[in-house]
C-alpha cells in the first residue's frame, strides 16, 4: 500500500487551500520587477508603525516562549470589545480557531453547512476531520443578492447530525453581505446542537448602516462563534493572528484542541500594538473606501460585471474563462486571483489597492482584454 493510501478518508480527497502568488514567485518565474500584488486582500498600507515598533522591541526575547494563554491580547481585545478575557480564544490567523471548530465538533459522524462560493477554508476543515459538507445553493439573484449566501437554503439542510454552520459576513471572495435583520432571524432559528461560527475577517471594513455586529448577540446565542483577525485591516497577515468570541463553555472546547503556543511572540506584541492605532486603521477603511469607488466606477466604465463588495476586494465577471486573463495579467506584473476553485471559473477578484496600484491594475487589464 502506498503511503499516501494510508491517510484518513477526508484527508485523501482533500485538494490543498490554494493561497494567491506570492510576488518573489513571480519574479523567478518571469524576471519582472515592481511588481503590484492585489491577490489576496493584504492591506496596502502595511502594519501600524506601532506594531512594527513592537515587534522590533521584542526580539531580543526571541528565546522565551510566547505566553500561551495570551493573557495581555486577550485583555486588550476583552477591553476593546466590550467581553470578557474567557470568552476569547486566540489562533494562529483565524483559520486556525476555524480549524479548532472543526476540530471539537466535526467528525465523520455528523455535517458541516456552509454556502455556495463561500470562503475555502470551510470546506477544507470539514473534510480534514471526516465530517461531511452540506453545500446550500447560494443566491441566483432572483431574490437576496447574487452570489450571496441563501440563508433560508443553509437553513433548510439543517438536520439532525449539523453540528456547524459557517457564514461568513462579509463572504470571501463574492464581497457580499448579510443584513442584522436577516442573519440574526437565521441564527435564532438554529436547533441548540448547531455550533453557529460567523466569520468576520473583514468586520473592519465594512461602511454600512444595516451591517451587524454579531458580537452583539453573545448573550443571546450561546452557541454563537465570531471569528476576526488581524491578517486584512491590520494589516498583520504575515505574523498570523486571529481570534474567536464565543461562550466561555465554547472557548473553553476550543482551547482544549488548541496548540499551546499557536500565536507566536511578536504576534501577540504586534496584535497588541495594532489595536492602539485607531489612525492606522482608519486610514486603512478610508483608502478601500476610495479604492472601491475607484475600482467600481472602471468597472462600471469598462462594461464589466461585478459583485458589489463590503470588503477590501471586488470580484468581477470576465463572461469567458477568466484564467488566460489573470496569466496575461501575471505577464502584466499584476498578480490577481483567479476563483475557480470557489465555482467562479469566469471570475478575478482583485484586492483594493492603493490608488496608484488600482491604477496599474486597470491599465494592465485594460492591454489584457485589448488584446
Ligand atoms: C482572509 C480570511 C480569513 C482569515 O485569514 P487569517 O489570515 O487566517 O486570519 C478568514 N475568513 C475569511 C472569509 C477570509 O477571507
Amino acid at each position: 500500500m502506498q503511503a499516501a493510501d494510508l491517510a484518513i478518508p477526508g484527508v485523501r480527497g482533500l485538494t490543498p487551500y490554494l493561497p494567491g502568488k506570492p510576488i518573489a514567485e513571480l519574479e523567478r518565474e518571469l524576471g519582472l520587477a515592481h511588481i503590484v500584488k492585489l491577490a489576496s486582500n493584504e492591506n496596502p498600507l502595511g502594519p501600524s508603525p506601532r506594531a512594527l515598533e513592537a515587534v522590533r522591541r521584542i526580539l531580543p526575547e526571541l528565546h522565551f516562549y510566547p505566553d500561551g494563554g495570551g493573557f495581555e491580547l486577550k485583555s486588550a481585545l476583552a477591553g476593546k470589545l466590550g467581553v470578557e478575557s474567557a470568552q476569547i480564544t486566540l489562533g494562529n490567523g483565524s483559520n486556525d480557531v476555524l480549524e479548532l471548530v472543526a476540530r471539537a465538533f466535526l467528525s465523520p459522524a455528523v455535517n458541516a453547512v456552509f454556502s455556495e462560493h463561500a470562503f475555502a477554508v470551510y470546506p477544507i476543515v470539514t473534510q480534514a476531520v471526516g465530517a461531511v459538507a452540506k453545500v446550500a445553493k447560494a443566491h441566483d439573484g432572483s431574490r437576496g443578492s447574487r452570489y450571496g449566501h441563501d440563508l433560508a437554503a443553509m437553513a433548510a439542510l439543517v438536520d439532525a447530525d449539523t453540528r456547524v454552520v459557517f457564514i461568513a459576513n462579509p463572504n470571501n471572495p463574492t464581497g457580499n453581505y448579510l443584513t442584522r435583520t436577516e442573519l440574526h432571524a437565521f441564527l435564532a432559528g438554529l436547533p441548540e446542537h448547531v455550533i453557529a461560527v460567523v466569520d468576520e475577517a473583514y468586520f473592519e471594513y465594512v461602511a454600512v448602516a444595516d451591517y451587524p455586529n454579531a458580537l452583539s448577540w453573545l448573550p443571546e446565542f450561546p452557541h454563537l462563534v465570531v471569528t476576526r483577525t488581524f491578517s486584512k485591516a491590520y494589516g498583520l497577515a504575515g505574523l498570523r493572528v486571529g481570534y474567536a468570541v464565543s461562550s466561555p463553555a465554547v472557548a473553553d472546547v476550543l482551547n482544549r484542541v488548541r496548540q499551546p503556543f499557536n500565536v507566536n511572540l511578536p504576534a501577540l506584541e504586534a496584535a497588541k500594538a495594532a489595536l492602539d492605532d485607531a489612525e492606522h486603521l482608519e486610514n486603512t477603511v478610508r483608502l478601500n473606501q476610495a479604492g472601491l469607488r475607484q475600482l467600481g466606477a472602471a468597472f462600471i466604465a469598462r462594461g464589466l460585471e461585478f459583485i458589489p463588495s463590503v470588503g477590501n476586494f471586488i470580484t468581477f465577471d470576465l463572461k469567458r474563462p477568466a484564467g488566460p486573463v489573470y496569466e496575461a495579467l501575471l505577464r502584466q506584473g499584476v498578480i490577481v486571483r483567479p476563483i475557480g476553485n470557489y465555482g467562479l471559473p469566469h471570475h478575478l477578484r482583485v484586492t483594493v489597492g492603493t490608488e496608484a496600484q488600482n491604477a496599474v491594475f486597470l491599465a494592465a487589464l485594460d492591454r489584457v482584454l485589448a488584446a
